[in-house]
């Protein structure tokens, strides 16, 4: 091991400087003077490191860390895609990053514009009216949709509608939005097929219902083929649908919410539009509403004028404010950029090739993991965990041995409908050598398993930490050096 690869966090000696300035600068007068005015009166309580122990420290950090720009990310439900370097490149340019929001509107049409052309082509994607491009996030999306939910209602004195019904499947996201959105949350079941149970819906429909939450693939990969007849009874019982635009790849440019009957969705960027994500940006989870429910999207919006410009409007009947100004702009390049590079033929092939690598590993894989639901999947699938399960190895060791092999784990233990539950995305961008190498690694791992199962029960082994507390590090977490100190 060399003496970096220790996860060291207290590098602090004291007296120990970064950057200080000399006294004596060759005797040029003047250079060093800072004004007492400006000088800060306390020293700042600060790690004492030099510079090049700062820049070491992070660049082994980041060495020690895995993304897509690293290896394989079939993390299910993630969307773990490639992040095309033109977007970065495109939104660090200075003429976008040097705006400020305060600035006025004829200042900024070009920003404007961007930005409402992407809620135009996100609209004519979404087969939706409108959108606002203000959460940040696909959970804030969900929250924002839920209230123009209860905004529609509501705004017709219908005020009995507290209920909403969001299938067992669901991703947590899903009964914690309508949680916070103050609505009661109503499970649907799954049939066997993952699908949504229509004979368990119906008698859930009344007249306290606001809406359904659903996405479509589900979360096991698999097209809710009964979407039309669901979307007519929930109408019918003065519902609206909810979609949930986690799981929107596979059908980008091809199948529209919007036409399958859904009110209002949330789409994630950092997913489907390829920004990054996780450790690697923020997010942003533009919401589509249909005709109906564009009065209620939050403030402020862009609107392009009759004469022709870009205008930052607010509404009366809006629900109010969700974020800072207009959301997380940097995103919205990047996204933009995605968009246009792939133009509306390449759009197309996203859903069609991240299907086939779904379904590629599924039925490759199949002999030693245990598929609990057969036919073509979408853009993912889930594992039941190990066909052979006698030894005792679970999906947390073999996610923790694909580490070993340098893969990144898929989600595990969720959707919570299998006990094993491994979900597999491994999205369009990436090769049939990665692939073939993935599916190699499993099927040595399930080889492992039942021959040497102590070896995939201590996994990892060759990664720089071994198996972590996760229980503890999020309920007491160490973030800083000073509560590390304190800690030991
Ligand atoms: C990722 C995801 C969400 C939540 O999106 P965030 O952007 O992480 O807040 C909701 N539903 C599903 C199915 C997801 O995969």
């Amino acid at each position: 091991m060399k003496y970096y690869d220790k996860v060291i966090f207290e590098l602090s000696r004291p007296g120990r400087k970064g950057y200080s300035l000399p006294a004596d600068n060759f005797g040029v007068d003047g250079i060093n003077e800072i004004p007492s005015d400006l000088l800060r009166q306390e020293p700042l309580d600060l790690p004492e490191v030099s510079e090049a122990d700062v820049v070491r420290h992070y660049t082994n950090l980041s060495q020690k860390n895995f993304g897509v720009d690293t290896g394989f990310y079939p993390l299910g439900s993630c969307t773990m895609k490639y992040n095309p370097k033109i977007n970065e490149e495109i939104a660090a340019h200075p003429a976008f990053t040097a705006l400020h929001p305060s600035q006025s509107e004829e200042s900024v049409q070009g920003a404007l514009e961007l930005y409402y052309n992407l809620q135009r082509a996100l609209s004519s994607l979404a087969g939706l009216k409108e959108f606002t491009l203000n959460p940040y996030a696909g959970a804030h999306g969900e929250l924002t949709g839920l209230m123009v939910m209860k905004h529609y209602h509501q705004s017709r004195g219908d005020m009995k509608r507290t209920k909403v019904i969001v299938p067992d499947s669901a991703h947590g996201t899903n009964p914690a939005s309508a949680m916070v959105a103050g609505f009661e949350v109503v499970e649907v079941k799954s049939k066997p097929n993952g699908s949504i149970d229509v004979e368990d819906l119906k008698p859930l429909l009344d007249d306290t219902v606001a809406g359904i939450m659903m996405t479509n693939p589900n979360t096991l990969g698999m097209f809710e083929t009964e979407i039309m007849e669901i979307a007519k009874l929930v109408h019918e019982a003065g519902g609206l649908l909810y979609y949930d635009g986690a799981n929107l790849n596979p059908l980008l440019g091809k199948v529209r919410p919007g036409d399958m009957g859904f009110d209002i969705m949330h789409i994630n960027l950092h997913k489907t539009f390829s920004t990054p994500h996780g450790g690697g940006g923020p997010g942003s989870g533009p919401v589509g509403v249909a005709e109906h429910l564009t009065e209620y999207l939050p403030n402020p919006r862009v609107v392009k004028g009759e004469d022709g410009k870009f205008h930052i409007t607010t509404g009366d009947k809006s629900l109010g404010s969700v974020s800072s100004f207009l959301g997380n702009f940097g995103v919205m390049m990047k996204a933009y950029a995605y968009i246009l590079t792939l133009g509306k033929e390449g759009i197309r092939n996203v859903g069609p090739l991240a299907t086939l690598n779904a379904n590629y590993i599924k039925e490759s894989l199949k002999d030693d993991y245990l598929l609990p639901i057969e036919g073509v999947c979408k853009h993912e699938f889930v594992f039941d965990g190990l066909k052979d399960k006698s030894t005792g190895v679970t999906t947390l060791n073999v996610a923790k041995r694909l580490l070993d092999y340098g893969f990144h784990a898929p989600t595990i233990y969720f959707p919570l409908l299998f006990h094993e539950s491994m979900m597999i995305e491994p999205t369009e961008t990436e090769s049939r050598e990665t692939l073939d190498e993935f599916i190699e690694v499993l099927h040595k791992v399930a080889k492992e398993a039942r021959e040497t199962p102590e070896d995939v029960k201590n996994a990892p082994l060759t990664t720089p930490v071994r198996k972590l507390d996760e229980t503890g590090a999020a309920k007491n977490p160490i973030l800083n050096y000073k509560q590390l100190k304190n800690a030991q």
